[in-house]
């Protein structure tokens, strides 16, 4: 699949879309007809193409042609950081803004978890018109991170894991003046290629209309020597659900005109570094000191030494034809491949996986189970596992540091995260040979169980679960296949591709339809305004009822905080009968109980305590659209969800100052008397960092700084504060509730309610922290009044303890221990004479034995055992061929325990037997055929029982004959 480096869709996808589109004119371009652009038809392909070479009768792209620029670059040698320089600077010259990088995590977007493409900076409130761009035009060289060709790294010669995408975006709207479309776009792209020296008679602009993540348009595909340099996108297509609004049907789908249109550009800047270097792969291009450390850690020399001319010709075709192909078009011989292509694929492999891992870690990225921390984890362990079958001895961690060593002039930031790296692939690699051990023990358990193969599915699912790698589950299964069990396992090509697809992107959560039919009754509602921003110290307030359903009451304005932001909402009244006009509100009934608050896209929703009933019509509210009514809030609980959740800033950031850059909200919850936030961190929060992390907190607390509140334009607070004030998720609209501490110390987007100074939160006590799953730790703890009550409690605990122990408190700990280890002594003790005891009961017991059946039964009481004794006497009776029933009346709960045991080979039921005598005790039981227990409280009829018992063991004595 080519392209799939700069572009979403898939060729065959675009070449469909090209025939049904390639006449509509989308093409129609100025610059190609004032120069000299001729349109052709591809004698291969048939896609329609734009070139200045009259005689040319292919598209340029491979496969139709080879890669001619191997051995032979298309323009002077340039290094990353030259081409990045004059592709930025030469926009910058034609009054583009050029912008910083955005992370590798998407933390913008809720729907995907990794940047995939320079233009995914601006989605989806930017390009759908929501908000507007933070400049216009702008440039951008954006690293981006794609793994669903992970299985053709170090292959294909061509595909990277971590990639920068360089792009130039206009955001165009309808109605307003052009910024520019496609003419200039098409001059732009002309004119960078020709600055940096490229044939002019080489280039083509190749139609290839793209589809992507709802949106479409049409495409060029600029290519030179075979390669594709860029993409130039014309987004403008929205898709819809039906034809009733949709204009164009492209692959199954309506699509309508946008009300934006976007220029969306894509030049792969290591695919240009690559063709002016013109080297077999483009990993020889971009990281060659990576590669010539990895090759000689393992003691190989670079087959270019001795092979150049092989690696030249096999790179060139490599877009034309699959490895076999080439190897019998150039008369190459299995031990070649094997012996010196494989190994030299596989280090191109490690460092691609290495130089992807440092923007990830570095961007913040914690390796776990799930979202990016799957994804993280999924290159850390094929990276190791790659360095293994190269029986390399390097770490990781050196890998990713030597990128980051080599990356500082472009990206100094991933210096600050060196160290932590190396803790988090240090602890990786240990996880990791845990999973295998683990692992071997599993898969040998299933192949023993099957006959048959063990499929995908299977094997994707040991990856999944249990993190095992399906190349060590072959490589366990073939060891057992020697001991005659037949188990083939067949890896798909594109195994690691596959899983990568399966959690590439977040799962959104279905709306609920409550939610979709509350937003439609609400939508011409005017939005409420917010009294508790404005006025956050009131408790009453007075407004307007502007309508009424089911049980919802929404006025002009409120001072009920919605629910949101992991914070409750207020609880409190409405009163109906206030009068305001003269004052004489009456305060009788008509007080309705607010037990809920919801927020419906800015309208707010005051659901009303009906009881059973779902209006309140059926409850006889009178309420009138337009009346004045006042409400009161619960105070004190809005105090106490204020406090927690300044204090969930302050432990946040408390948090990071202790463990690190790469703390990030994962989830929060509010509540009067605790709450709990959960942050992602590589492993278990230390007693000594939770201490450290208390203590910040409540400096914070006592050097009273500023809480602040204010909206700030989108692109504004993104430019100022960074994406690290979406810790607690991603709001919609133009403004963002700003909310800092002190001196920006800690900023988040964030609706909650607030206190004003740091004072306020009052003390904060972390109660507790505990590891939710891996890679989330959950903290636990109480800020104010209930952090004081938390205390109290704690204090009372010890005092209490204390005084049962008749100690002075400080010498608790102490004390425990000597009694604990007593205790343990003394159990022993008591463990030992018990046996003895038992052995003793034995010895008594089997002179009392009768015969029943030929059969020796010891039916007995036996005084002051507890039900243990008895089982353990009545396992030792059997053990010596003697069916027992055993009785004993436990005094402390005046009942009597039963136990009975059948030794092997007889045809008795314990259970049954034990079932039998509690019945007559007016109990029950259970157990085994050969060990039963249980009891019953009918204390006088013991003699009874094992009358009973007796007689059943008889019955079933002859019903077996
Ligand atoms: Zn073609
Ligand atoms: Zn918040």
């Amino acid at each position: 699949m080519r392209g799939v480096f700069l572009r979403m869709n898939n060729q065959d996808q675009g070449m469909d879309v090209a025939r049904e589109h390639g006449d509509e004119g989308e093409y129609d371009i100025g610059y190609f007809k004032e120069n000299g652009f001729v349109r052709k038809k591809c004698k291969k392909c048939g896609s329609w193409f734009w070139t200045r070479d009259r005689d040319r009768d292919t598209c340029g792209d491979a496969p139709c042609e080879i890669y001619s620029f191997i051995g032979a670059p298309l323009f002077k040698e340039h290094s990353p950081e030259e081409i990045r320089e004059s592709f930025l600077s030469f926009f910058e010259l034609r009054n583009h803004t050029r912008m910083k990088r955005y992370p590798v995590v998407a933390r913008w977007r809720d729907d995907i978890y990794l940047n995939i493409a320079s233009i995914a900076n601006f989605q989806p409130l930017i390009t759908s018109g929501s908000v507007p761009p933070p400049a216009n035009p702008l440039v951008i060289s954006q690293p981006c991170i794609r793994l669903e060709d992970l299985h053709s790294i170090g292959k294909s010669g061509r595909h990277l894991t971590m990639f920068e995408m360089m792009g130039h975006h206009a955001f165009n709207k309808r109605g307003e003046k052009e910024i520019y479309w496609k003419n200039e776009t098409v001059q732009y792209c002309d004119e960078f290629l020709k600055q940096l020296g490229v044939a002019e008679d080489g280039i083509t602009y190749k139609e290839a209309p793209w589809v992507g993540g709802g949106n479409a348009g049409p495409c060029l595909e600029v290519i030179a020597g075979g390669l594709e340099l860029a993409t130039l996108v014309f987004m403008d297509l929205e898709a819809v659900h039906s034809n009733t609004n949709g204009d164009t049907f492209i692959r199954g789908q309506w699509y309508r005109k946008m009300e934006t249109y976007i220029v969306d550009t894509g030049y792969g800047l290591e695919r240009f570094v690559w063709a002016s270097k013109g080297t077999p792969t483009v990993y020889d291009a971009i990281f060659p000191e990576v590669i010539e450390e990895l090759l000689g850690s393992v003691g190989m020399e670079h087959p270019k030494e001795r092979y150049y001319n092989e690696l030249i010709e096999i790179a060139r075709l490599s877009g034309v034809m699959n490895k076999r192909e080439i190897a019998m078009k150039l008369q190459l011989s299995d031990d070649f491949f094997d012996n010196i292509l494989e190994p030299l694929e596989t280090v191109y492999a490690v460092a691609d996986h290495t130089r992807c891992l440092a923007f990830m870690l570095a961007d913040g990225v914690v390796p776990s189970n799930a979202k990016e921390g799957y994804l993280a984890r999924l290159v850390i362990r094929r990276a190791l596992r790659m360095l293994k079958s190269l029986e390399c001895d390097m770490p990781l961690e050196e890998l990713v540091a030597l990128h980051i060593k080599l990356l500082r002039k472009s990206f100094p930031e991933l210096m600050e995260s060196v160290d932590l790296i190396n803790e988090i692939l240090e602890l990786e690699r240990r996880r990791y040979e845990e999973t295998l051990s683990k692992g071997e023990r599993i898969i040998r358990q299933m192949v023993m169980e099957r006959k048959k193969g063990i499929s995908v599915d299977t094997l994707i699912n040991l990856y999944d679960t249990y993190g095992i790698p399906p190349e060590f589950t072959r490589e366990v299964a073939s060891r057992i296949k020697n001991a005659n069990v037949n188990v083939d396992i067949d890896i798909p090509e594109d195994f690691y591709s596959r899983v990568a697809k399966m959690h590439g992107e977040a799962k959104r959560q279905e709306e609920d339809m409550a939610l979709v039919s509350l937003k439609e009754r609400t939508k011409t509602i005017p939005k409420t305004r917010r009294l508790y921003y404005e006025e956050p110290e009131s408790t009453v307030f007075s407004a307007t009822v502007l309508d009424y359903f089911d049980r919802f009451i929404v006025l002009d304005k409120t001072l009920f905080y919605p629910e949101g932001g992991g914070q409750p909402a207020d609880t409190g009244v409405i009163r109906l009968d206030t009068d305001t006009d003269t004052g004489t509100g009456t305060g009788t009934g008509n007080e309705l109980k607010v037990v809920d608050v919801r927020d419906v896209e800015g309208v707010i929703l005051h659901e009303i305590d009906t009881g059973t009933d779902t209006d309140m019509d059926a409850v006889g509210i009178e309420i009138e659209r337009g009346k004045q009514v006042s409400g009161s809030i619960d105070y004190r609980r809005r105090m106490a969800h204020t406090r927690h959740h300044s204090a969930t800033h302050i432990v946040i950031w408390a948090a990071r100052k202790v463990l690190g850059r790469h703390v990030w909200q994962a989830g929060a919850q509010k509540g009067e008397l605790r709450s709990r936030l959960d942050i992602t961190h590589f492993k278990r929060i230390s007693d000594a960092e939770r201490r450290e992390i208390e203590k910040l907190a409540n400096e914070m607390v006592m050097r009273d700084e500023d809480i602040s509140a204010s909206f700030v334009e989108r692109n504004e607070a993104e430019r100022r504060y960074g994406f690290r004030i979406y810790q607690g998720g991603v709001p919609p609209g133009k403004e963002l509730r700003i909310v800092r501490i002190g001196a920006d110390e800690d900023v988040q987007a964030c609706a909650g309610t607030h206190c004003s100074k740091t004072g306020e939160v009052g003390p904060i006590k972390i109660l507790r922290t505990e590891r939710i799953q891996d890679g989330i730790e959950r903290l636990w703890y109480s800020a104010g009044e209930a952090a004081v009550m938390e205390m109290q409690a704690r204090d009372d605990l010890i005092k209490r303890s204390a005084s049962v122990l008749r100690i002075p408190e400080d010498r608790l700990p102490e004390t425990v221990e000597r009694f604990f280890s007593e205790w343990k002594q003394l159990r022993k003790e008591n463990e030992r004479l018990r046996a003895e005891i038992a052995e003793l009961h034995v010895s008594v017991l089997k002179a009392k034995a009768q015969e029943i059946g030929g059969i020796k039964v010891i039916a007995e009481v036996i005084p002051d055992a507890d039900e243990k004794e008895l089982m353990r006497i009545a396992s030792r009776l059997s053990t010596e061929g003697f069916v027992a029933l055993l009785l004993s009346r436990i005094e402390i709960d005046n009942r009597v325990a039963v136990v009975s045991s059948v030794p092997d080979g007889l045809e008795l039921d314990a259970a049954m037997i034990v079932k039998r005598v509690c019945h007559v005790l007016g109990g029950g039981g259970g157990g085994t055929a050969k060990m039963a227990r249980g009891g019953g409280e009918r204390i006088e009829r013991m003699g009874d029982g094992i009358a009973a018992g007796l007689e059943l063991m008889s019955e079933q004595l002859k019903a077996k004959g």
